[in-house]
């Protein structure tokens, strides 16, 4: 079974360092992919309400037999429901599906600058920490200015920031505001993203150094992410492809590899772009 490390969070909260991402596992298919991972050594799973397969987790870790202090779950509030009760009311609709009385991390997907009701959000955010529904709170694609504006009225500093974070855009100046705020940073699209997997794990410095350690170009960047103190949540739904992907910490980059990787950064962005994004 992997035995992954955990990182602690800003407010004493433990998170493991690799999890598993759902985004575009469909609802039928979730509880069984979620299951395998969890029988893998999982315990960190990563969902959101727009993902729409919030009940297929729940199922599987309610039917999993693990302690639920054992596992760490996440999901995120959609964009559709930014504002202080319609926050509280899609919190309660995000545990209704799970079927849990809490989660362990509730983040806020996007930011919406142009709706401007990040801070009433935050609130209600803070409100659900409050009541220990959730253990931690934090924030989704929020950059470093969205971040300070918020700080200026919150009362709980965000545990966590989860964003488009991989080799070829790997936000050397949100890791370092990140670092300073005392913010655990998650990366997503940690292996490209669906469209672009293929041609990040191609790069041949990621080929020559899984050569080198005996892995795969997937684990090499993996274990980059970790090394960097990352929280990384690589989706797949191939039991053989989960278990690969926590097979990463039996080997360390020595710290000219990992800059080596950090090198990648073309500093373009392959998702949406947080001050623009608006969809619902
Ligand atoms: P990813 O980088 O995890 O890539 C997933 C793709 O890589 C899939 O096609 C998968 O089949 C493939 N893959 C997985 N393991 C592999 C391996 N070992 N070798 C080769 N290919 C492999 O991209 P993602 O799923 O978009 O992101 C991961 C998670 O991050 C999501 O599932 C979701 O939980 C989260 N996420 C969050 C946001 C956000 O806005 N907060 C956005 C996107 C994703």
């Amino acid at each position: 079974m992997a035995n992954i490390p955990s990182v602690q969070l800003n407010n004493g909260v433990t998170m493991p360092q690799l999890g598993l991402g759902v985004y575009l596992v469909p609802d039928n298919e979730t509880a069984a992919t979620v299951a395998a991972a969890l029988e893998l050594g999982y315990r960190l799973i990563d969902t959101a309400a727009a993902y729409q397969n919030e009940e297929g987790v729940g199922q599987a870790v309610r039917a999993s037999g693990i302690p639920r202090d054992e596992i760490f779950v996440t999901t995120k509030l959609w964009n559709a429901h930014h504002g202080y009760d319609k926050t509280l009311r899609a919190f309660d609709e995000s545990l209704r599906k799970l079927g849990l009385d809490y989660v362990d991390l509730y983040l806020i997907h996007w930011p919406l600058p142009m709706k401007g009701l990040a801070g009433e959000t935050w609130r209600a955010l803070e409100r659900i920490a409050k009541e220990g529904r959730a253990r931690a709170i934090g924030l989704s694609n929020f950059t470093p200015a969205q971040i300070d504006q918020l700080l200026a009225q919150a009362e709980i500093t965000p545990a966590a920031l989860q964003i488009e974070l991989h080799p070829t855009f790997n936000q050397p100046d949100v890791r370092k505001y990140a670092s300073q705020h005392g913010i655990t940073i998650e990366s997503w699209y940690p292996l490209g993203g669906q469209r672009n997997k293929d041609s990040l794990l191609a790069l041949p410095l990621l080929a020559d150094l899984g050569k080198k350690y005996g892995k795969s170009p997937a684990q090499i960047v993996l274990r980059w992410h970790t090394q960097l103190g990352l929280v990384v949540i690589p989706k797949s739904s191939n039991p053989g492809r989960i278990k690969e992907n926590s097979e990463i910490f039996d080997f360390t980059l020595a710290p000219d590899e990992v800059a080596a990787i950090s090198a990648l950064d073309t500093g373009v962005r392959l998702g949406p772009n947080p001050d623009t994004a608006s969809f619902e």
